[in-house]
């Protein structure tokens, strides 16, 4: 008499012929029940028919010692673990989930304290174990003894016709042989025991942290290079697959475990803004470049902390604006009072070499008025002319005071007048008659922007200001802005929220959460890699620099401009408590923790 068994998922003729007696899945193949399962992987509900055991089932192979019990044998399975120290093996917890490694790819345990090599042996190592995110296959085979081989690869949501998902490999890239190790090998975690474990593993993101711990690594990347920038990291799985030996088949009966990428993931927002060079006009990246730069820098250096990237709005390039008037720029003094600001104000369309609007606008100061209210003031007059004039003038000056610099009691203000992505606008300083409130015009006149110093970093420059407040696109997202260089030659600057400073150290609002890059980290591949996801990390982390140099927010870069190598700044550390990343201003954190919750107004769920 034939039995009948509903298959689960994940199992496999192989599985289910073993479990009642039978060498293999030869018996249940030759039986004409089963005939239209040979040709998939079982799935839950599939009904398989296995035949009496019979003697000749039971021969044994030659090559081997095999104890066949009946019913009672354990499964053929695989899965991954971390390990322990003290756990017997198939006691060992089972993981739900996969990270992307945190750790130079080298280096065991604990970076910052003697954390050793990583590991390259089988067997427990304290110097893997200390490393949370480092797994191992294991196997389940009764049936085998000494190494047995696995099969390890990155598979990625592919959508199928009837719009459910399918996982795949991930082939037709140059590097699809680093997201796939065939054969894996496990080895018998002791004389007699039915597991059999990997060496210490773990998930990278480029070639150079796989090449690191080769046969250890498996590169989980994005593939923007090579062509695709909808595959994202966190969306990608892991698949361990084991083949039934004994199977006749073609291809082998198998069994496998599939695990997520990432957990609780979430996409920091960025918008994007190319500066033209206003000496040539030539915007200083294509949108092409700077789009596949914040894709794949951002995924790849964001993973670790089971975040991506969403970019908002139209990647747009932008006009060197020159529009901005500057009241009592860095001088933090109230007004002496009866001086007169007279501004020739010319507004026109682009590219036309006379002006619509041309007309000098004048205010006289007031006795301890502050910047902002002789900016105000001065914004007034000008609106006022524009709507005086016949016909009336479709332009608009807007003023906006600025903090105080630190050490002084009121901050500046500026007025910026009209919109230079519609209008060519001029303005000159004909009388700047208040000592206290000097009148100065903001004017980006090439790609090299003077950048903020320490008692000005939630201000800005004028040039950054004039740059910032014409383009920003709101605060609850990041706003990014690449130009030429910088004038203290840094390669970025943020604008972080300081939301446990004063309020007067806190930018306003069209100024925070808006970062400066130098434009080569987007036109020439690697190149100083790290600058978007670390100015990004400013505003995240809402923090300084990290001093431990491998990490992302470290300041500059110790290894040069091919940070890809393996102690370049590029980890983002996930320390187990009570350990912590020492920054800048003796603030110790956890910079994880910090990326995915301090300034979480710009980052929207997966
Ligand atoms: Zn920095």
């Amino acid at each position: 008499m034939s039995t009948q068994v509903i298959a689960k998922d994940g199992d496999s003729l192989c599985g289910i012929a073993i479990a009642a007696g039978f060498l293999n899945c030869a018996a249940l193949r030759a039986e004409g029940a089963n005939s239209a399962l040979l040709s998939r992987p079982l799935k839950a509900g599939d009904i398989v028919t296995v035949p009496d055991l019979r003697k000749k089932d039971l021969s044994k192979p030659t090559d081997g010692k095999h104890s066949f019990k009946k019913k009672n044998s354990p499964p053929v399975s695989v899965r991954f673990v971390h390990g322990s120290p003290d756990k017997k093996y198939l006691d060992d917890t089972t993981l739900t989930v996969l990270d992307v490694s945190n750790f130079p790819t080298d280096v065991g345990g604990s970076v910052g304290d003697a954390a050793g090599s990583f590991p390259t042996g089988f067997g427990f190592d304290q110097h893997g174990h200390d490393d949370v995110d480092t797994f191992k296959v294991e196997v389940h085979d009764p049936g085998a003894g000494g190494t047995v081989n696995a099969k390890l690869e990155a598979v990625k949501p592919v959508k199928q016709a009837d719009g459910s998902i399918q996982f795949q490999p991930i082939t037709g890239v140059p590097d699809a042989d680093l997201r796939k190790i065939d054969t894996l090998q496990c080895k018998q975690v002791a004389s007699g025991n039915i597991a059999f474990r990997s060496k210490y593993m773990r998930l990278v993101v480029d070639q150079q942290d796989h090449d690191a711990a080769a046969g250890q690594t498996l590169l989980t990347a994005d593939a923007v290079d090579a062509g695709d920038e909808t595959l994202e990291i966190l969306d990608q799985r892991v698949r361990a697959t084991y083949e039934f030996s004994r199977c006749p088949a073609s291809p082998k009966c198998n069994v496998t475990a599939e695990l997520d990428i990432g957990e609780n993931e979430q996409r920091a927002k960025v918008s994007v803004h190319i500066l033209q060079d206003p000496a040539t006009g030539n915007a200083l990246a294509t949108v092409d470049q700077a789009r596949k730069s914040v894709l794949k820098y951002v995924r790849q250096l964001y993973a670790q902390a089971s975040m991506g990237v969403k970019i908002i709005g139209t990647i747009r390039n932008v006009l060197a604006p020159t529009n901005l008037i500057a009241i009592a720029n860095a001088n933090g003094q109230p007004a002496v009072g009866g001086g007169t600001i007279q501004i020739r104000v010319q507004v026109g369309k682009p590219g036309q070499a006379t002006f619509d609007f041309d007309q000098t606008v004048q205010v006289v100061t007031n006795a301890n008025d502050p910047p902002v209210t002789t900016a105000n003031n001065l914004a007034a007059a000008i609106n006022a002319a524009f709507a005086a004039a016949t016909p009336s003038f479709a332009a608009t000056a807007t003023p906006s005071g600025n903090p105080p610099l630190v050490g002084q009691a009121i901050g500046s203000a500026d007025v910026l007048v009209g919109d230079p992505l519609t209008q060519n606008i001029s303005l000159s300083v004909l009388a700047s008659g208040d000592i206290a409130h000097p009148a100065a015009i903001g004017r980006i006149l090439n790609t090299n922007i003077p950048d903020f110093g320490n008692n000005d970093s939630h201000v800005g420059t004028i040039e950054e200001r004039t740059l910032v407040k014409n383009y920003d696109t709101g605060s609850d997202h990041i706003d990014l802005f690449v130009i030429g260089t910088l004038g203290s030659t840094a390669l970025g600057e943020a604008f972080i929220p300081n939301a446990s400073s004063a309020a007067t150290r806190q930018p306003i609002t069209s100024m925070v959460n808006s970062a400066l890059i130098f434009a080569q980290t987007v036109t020439t591949t690697d190149h100083f890699h790290t600058t978007i996801p670390h100015e990004m990390g400013h505003i995240l982390m809402d923090n300084n620099h990290a001093l431990v140099a491998t990490e992302m927010m470290g300041a500059g870069s110790p290894v040069g401009a091919n940070e890809r190598v393996v102690n370049g700044p590029k980890r983002i550390s996930d320390p187990v408590p009570p350990r912590t990343i020492g920054f800048t201003g003796g603030f110790q954190g956890n910079p994880v923790t910090m990326l995915r919750t301090d300034n979480t107004g710009v980052i929207d769920p997966w």
